[in-house]
């Protein structure tokens, strides 16, 4: 018996969840295989031959390449960013939005922030113009590497999958 809805489980996919909830829901014991079924729902969906080893965001995956069998930060158009360990927000095509004009264009909702105190700033894949995230920070604020997942430490302990070979550096 899962402990998870079938609409969360599609979420999941959608990666409508964030990563803690996402991390939760993979490692719980009575869920033994659903990372599998997760992967297998995700790869299902690229059409790149690498092998996803773990979802970023819901277009974009940290995969084994095929042919170098090295890790990378991949969109799922295809794009490359980096090196897994790398921050992929530096490889990205960067929007600012800085001004009150600009923000109104796509946060008319919003009351209107202070441009001199928060700004919009957005990652888009300069292959197919996927956005892939965005940050609200102080203009001043240096670009945010989100988190560096133990993979070993994931698939190992709390998943129990093989962890996927990774070409030495
Ligand atoms: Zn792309």
């Amino acid at each position: 018996m899962s402990v998870y809805t079938n609409e969360q489980v599609d979420h999941l996919v959608e990666g409508k969840l964030d990563w803690e909830t996402t991390f939760r829901m993979l490692s719980m014991p009575k869920d033994e295989g659903r990372f599998e079924q997760y992967l297998a729902a995700l790869q299902a969906k690229v059409s790149f031959p690498d092998r996803i080893v773990l979802p970023l965001g819901p277009h974009m995956y940290i995969v084994q390449s095929a042919a170098s069998k090295k890790w990378v930060v991949k969109c799922d158009c295809g794009h490359e960013f980096c090196d897994y360990r790398e921050n992929w927000k530096l490889h990205a095509s960067i929007y600012v939005r800085d001004t009150e004009e600009a923000m109104a264009e796509v946060y008319p909702t919003l009351m209107a922030p202070d441009t001199s105190w928060q700004v919009y700033r957005e990652y888009y894949c300069p292959s197919c113009g996927a956005m892939h995230d965005v940050e609200a920070p102080t203009p001043w604020y240096p670009v945010i590497h989100d988190f560096e997942p133990d993979i070993e430490a994931f698939y190992k302990e709390w998943v129990h999958l093989p962890v996927p070979e990774r070409a030495p550096d």
